[in-house]
């Protein structure tokens, strides 16, 4: 379960965004995805941002983005923050 510590969102503040219940989602621009766990809560990973979404999903101190819902071609998913 996402502790709300905020890292991701400090690693990579383009793809990772803490919203007011305290849990981080991913997001695609403004267009945050706020319903985890579905098609409609998988982000694309802008170009150039792989390496810090792998580090932000490395950082989860409880593997809340984890990489292994990091996929490549550069989508990151949320799923975790709520796991
Ligand atoms: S997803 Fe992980 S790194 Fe991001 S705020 Fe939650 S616990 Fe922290």
């Amino acid at each position: 379960m996402c502790t709300g510590d905020g890292l991701c969102e400090e690693i990579c503040p383009d793809v990772f965004t803490l919203l007011d219940d305290g849990l981080a989602y991913v997001k695609e621009g403004a267009d945050v995805k706020s319903a985890p766990g579905g098609a409609e809560g998988i982000a694309v990973v802008p170009a150039g941002m792989e390496d810090a979404v792998t580090e932000a999903s490395e950082e989860c101190p409880v593997s809340a983005s984890s990489s292994k819902t990091t996929r490549y071609p550069r989508r990151a998913s949320p799923n975790g923050a709520r796991s």
